[in-house]
């Protein structure tokens, strides 16, 4: 299927590099479907994946986030514009598509990024449409913008997978440009809605894998109550390094190894000491 320029809607990946596909259109048209949330802007749509929230997902990747995570590995989802327009009712039209087998599945659809809630308009529509036709929802967030979601808003969505790296202010804008504070405020108000929650932990070695980071992370999510369901440790990976050379940019994980299973399975207890339940 195709969007309303003749890209394919969907990929095979994330890790497709998609670039400038809505260059042309006027400043004044994005400004008004930020606004609205009448039309979103999207990398792809991929089918089938189980690894972006529970059973078998469709996930809407966004464009657009205003991070610059050194490990990030879609750096073409941080502008906008590298995605295609495209309306809530064509995304909508083909959710539809798979909302039988999702529900066989017991999956549903995920929104990720980019981040999605520099579409927040947008993403709420989908999310709210997803839902009406009994769709199981999730977004895969930063956090950063969680304070533009209104309760009512968040009642839509039945799972947060929020990314918390460390939670020292210092480190964390070395790491992704950005403070932590507004990601960790958005945690604590999820675990006070009791929100669904799963926290990723991306773990690089040399920038988070320190067992004092990993502590005081693991001290965080463990506050947090019964909200939080799981925490999922990502092994950092060299997966998007051929997107930041594309793009031009300079990869500043080119020399980071993977972590080995042995550091994995160390944080990972680290975790399990506070009684979490950890993947
Ligand atoms: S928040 Fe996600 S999309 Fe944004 S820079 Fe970080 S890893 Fe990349």
């Amino acid at each position: 299927m195709e969007a309303d320029n003749g890209i394919s809607i969907e990929s095979k990946s994330p890790f497709e590099l998609r670039v400038n596909l809505a260059k042309d259109l006027p400043e004044t048209t994005v400004k008004e479907a930020l606004a609205s949330g009448d039309m979103g802007f999207l990398h792809s749509f991929t089918t089938g994946s189980y690894l972006d929230g529970p059973g078998a997902r469709v996930v809407a990747w966004t464009t657009g986030c205003g991070w610059r995570c050194q490990y990030c590995h879609n750096p073409d989802t941080w502008t906008l514009r590298n995605g295609f327009p495209i309306s809530v009712g064509r995304a909508t039209e083909e959710l539809r598509k798979y909302r039988q087998g999702l529900k066989k599945m017991s999956g549903g659809l995920t929104i990720s990024g980019g981040d999605p809630l520099m579409q927040d308009r947008f993403v709420v529509k989908l999310l709210a449409a997803a839902h009406a036709m009994g769709v199981h929802t999730c977004i895969e967030t930063n956090g950063y913008f969680g304070e533009r979601l209104s309760d009512a808003e968040l009642a839509t969505i039945d799972l947060v997978m929020l990314g918390i790296k460390t939670w020292d202010d210092e480190r964390h804008i070395r790491l992704t440009g950005r403070s932590v504070e507004k990601t960790l405020a958005f945690a604590r108000r999820l675990a006070a809605l009791k929100k669904p929650m799963w926290v990723r932990f991306v773990l690089v070695p040399g920038l988070t894998d320190d067992p004092a980071n990993v502590d005081a992370v693991a001290d965080i999510c463990a506050q947090l109550g019964p909200a939080l369901q799981r925490v999922e440790v990502l092994r950092f990976h060299q997966m998007g390094s051929p997107k930041w050379a594309k793009l031009g940019l300079e990869y500043p994980l080119a020399g980071t190894e993977a972590p080995t299973p042995e550091l994995a399975e160390r944080v990972r207890g680290q975790f399990r000491a506070r009684g979490l339940t950890v993947y």
